[in-house]
């Protein structure tokens, strides 16, 4: 894919070619949000999302009339393949819960849910994310690594859902754009913990997050050596589904109770050392 009207911009642009981009929820959020990151340039993409397409999601969803009763991620699919055929992309027809959440524990995650409970899953599972929201005139987005975490500064779980208080469609494409253009500043320089608050027709504002004292979600959140992680599990997990046990965490490795096994290598070969070590013992 030709990227000339972004190099100047962005002149280490081609690394994302070896980036790896996990999206949670192929929805209002998700579907723009992927499909900006294709035309970033990243070259590797996890979709996770178990939805299918419905007629009240056309409003607002990066889908079209005929897509209407597939599942998203497959819709989606085809779609980021069509705009560069070279992309890798994984599809995960599931919803994310405490048995697949290996699947955010490397590369940048983008949270693009519309729930509290998927959201601190996230949280608590992932150490370099941007989190995304978005209701009626409203939305918010911030990167998160370590600390702060979301659950610092988010003092109750909202009860507030888009199918009873409503959405533009307006603030959804802005909220993916955000977020798209933080993780472009993520994966290609730097960003900082900034939380941005938009308001249609035109209001913003830019938040410092304090850091909350015993804050529960910094304290559970797993202790991943995000360097050491590398992309093995992008390839790996599936092939290590056969060991059965309970979740246990050392530095080398997580199993989890679904008999994953989330290896923590710099390459295969490394990881499959590790994995024979584990086997053995
Ligand atoms: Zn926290």
């Amino acid at each position: 894919m030709n990227l000339d009207r972004l190099k100047p911009l962005v002149p280490n642009i081609n690394i994302l070619t070896k980036e790896y981009v996990t999206i949670v929820g192929c929805g209002a959020l998700g579907s723009v949000t992927a499909e900006l990151m294709v035309r970033n340039g990243i070259g590797n993409i996890t979709l996770i999302d178990n939805d299918i397409v419905e007629d009240h999601n056309l409003q607002r969803q990066n889908y079209v009339q005929k897509d209407v009763g597939k599942p998203k991620v497959n819709v989606l699919y085809d779609r980021l393949i069509s705009i560069n055929p070279n992309i890798k992309i994984i599809i995960v027809q599931e919803r994310l819960n405490t048995s697949n959440v290996h699947l955010i524990q490397s590369g940048l995650v983008l949270d693009c849910t519309d729930n509290w409970y998927t959201r601190k899953l996230i949280n608590r599972y992932s150490t370099h994310w941007i989190f995304a929201s978005a209701i009626k005139n409203k939305g918010m987005v911030q990167y998160l690594n370590k600390k702060p975490c979301m659950e610092c500064w988010l003092e109750t779980d909202s009860e507030e859902h888009c199918e009873d208080l409503g959405v533009y469609n307006a603030i959804t494409h802005i909220i993916a754009s955000i977020q798209s253009h933080l993780a472009l500043q993520v994966l290609t320089s730097s960003c900082d913990n900034t939380l941005y608050h938009f308001t249609l027709p035109g209001k913003i504002h830019a938040i410092n997050t304090p850091c909350k004292v015993e804050c529960q979600g910094c304290f559970s959140t797993p202790l991943l050596p995000k360097e050491q992680v590398q992309r093995v599990c992008h390839n790996m997990y599936k092939t290590y589904t056969y060991i059965k046990g309970e979740f246990q965490q050392n530095k080398q490795y997580t199993l989890f109770k679904d008999g994953t096994i989330h290896i923590y290598a710099d390459n295969k070969n490394v990881a499959n050392t590790i994995l024979s070590e584990i086997l053995t013992n």
